[in-house]
């Protein structure tokens, strides 16, 4: 028969009594096998349980070093995630009942149970706190579940209704103060009405990435060999035309340069995902150098790798936050005044990843970011 083998760490200074414990536990035709540690003093338990890992503690609440409930209270804080059942020789109801509201298991009296009933205690305490433990990491998922629903719909209604307002309103003079509006208000006009459904656009195309991400679609990627500089050269054109029309509006300007190692490079990568992964990076470095200066945008590659490097002057990223930078919709806290979802990072990072590739962030507030991806040159 296959047998467990549970560890029990029985903290008891009186000698007389654990080697009773033993006897009794020998005795049991369980189909369990035990291993029990003895200590007799608290420290020596916490000593212990920093040593070697247990299944279930049995603890006597009278000790050299610790008396009482203070006995219970300080080993569940040491570990919360450990049945413990109380065998001692108080024979105290009050003390009995609060010990169980301080999270002991069980709370047995030497001499009134029998060793069975010792036993049973502690293989139920061990089932129970496994139990607990699920049900308390349930509840942590669904309260972070709760929170994304609420960052989302937050997120939504406020980046959604801004870029609609602006649609609304131009369409509105358009229409009310056609005849007075000169061509260039007008082109202007169209401009902003366009560049709103643009920012709607990529809303709803990062809400539909995210969709296939969290339901595990992308991981069945698309690769084809492609020359990765002119790609990335005509991508960089395609985000100078967009800063040259905005050009007039910032009050600061970008400065985007582009600089590759190596002018012809083939690869076998999935060209969506690049995309997804150079846009966001790049439009982020721009978004976030609000006081303008230069996005450097540099290619590397040797003979297994490529690496992306995306360097701007900008904001920064408070060091607390780097780390749920790739949770989704989670922005940072120096964002204020800076529309965005907080989809863009996580959308790189699984795009980076499902290509078996790394993405790391380097940081200084108020003086810029740098997000380095290194991908394989060939991904199968
Ligand atoms: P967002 O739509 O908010 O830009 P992302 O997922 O692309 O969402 O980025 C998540 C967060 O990471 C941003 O809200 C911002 O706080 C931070 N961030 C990303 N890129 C940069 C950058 N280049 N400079 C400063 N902060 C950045």
């Amino acid at each position: 028969m296959n047998r467990e083998l549970i560890r029990i760490l029985l903290v008891e200074d009186n000698l007389g009594d654990a080697e009773l414990f033993q006897d009794i536990l020998d005795m049991i035709p369980e189909s369990q096998t035990w291993n029990v540690t003895h200590v007799m003093r608290l420290t020596e338990a916490l000593v212990e349980l920093e040593r070697d890992p247990v299944q279930v503690i049995l603890l006597d609440l009278s000790l050299p070093d610790s008396q009482g409930l203070q006995t219970l209270v300080t080993l569940r804080e040491q570990a919360p995630t450990l049945p413990i059942v109380v065998l001692t020789a108080l024979n105290d109801e009050q003390l009995a009942i609060t010990a169980v509201r301080e999270g002991a298991q069980d709370y047995l009296v030497k001499g009134l149970v029998s060793g069975g009933t010792i036993a049973r205690s502690m293989f139920y305490a061990i089932e129970r706190k496994k139990n607990e433990i699920a049900m308390q990491s349930c509840l942590e998922q669904e309260r972070q579940l709760r929170e994304i629903k609420s960052r989302f719909i937050s997120m939504l209604s406020h980046e959604l209704r801004n870029p609609l307002t602006t649609i609304l309103a131009s369409a509105d003079l358009m229409e009310n103060l056609a005849e007075e509006l000169s061509d260039q208000k007008k082109r202007e006009m169209n401009r902003k009405i366009k560049e709103s459904a643009g920012r709607m656009n990529k809303i709803l195309n990062d809400l539909v990435a995210l969709w296939h991400q969290e339901s595990l679609e992308l991981t069945s990627f698309n690769p084809c060999w492609f020359d990765l500089p002119p790609f990335c050269q005509k991508l960089v054109a395609e985000f100078q035309i967009q800063l040259d029309h905005q050009c007039s509006q910032r009050a600061n300007s970008i400065d985007l340069i582009f600089v590759s190692q190596v002018k012809t490079y083939p690869v076998y990568l999935d060209l969506n995902l690049i995309e997804q992964i150079l846009t966001n990076l790049i439009s982020n470095a721009i978004k976030y150098s609000p006081k303008g200066g230069p996005v450097k945008f540099e290619l590397t590659a040797d003979f297994k790798q490529v690496i992306f490097q995306i360097q701007d002057s900008g904001i920064g990223i408070p060091a607390s936050e780097r780390d749920r930078l790739f949770t989704s919709f989670y922005r940072a806290s120096n964002t204020k005044g800076i529309s965005g979802t907080g989809l863009g990072l996580s959308i790189v990072k699984n795009a980076v990843e499902v290509q078996g590739g790394t993405i790391q962030v380097n940081s200084e507030m108020e003086k810029g970011s740098t997000f380095t991806v290194t991908l394989p040159y060939e991904v199968f």
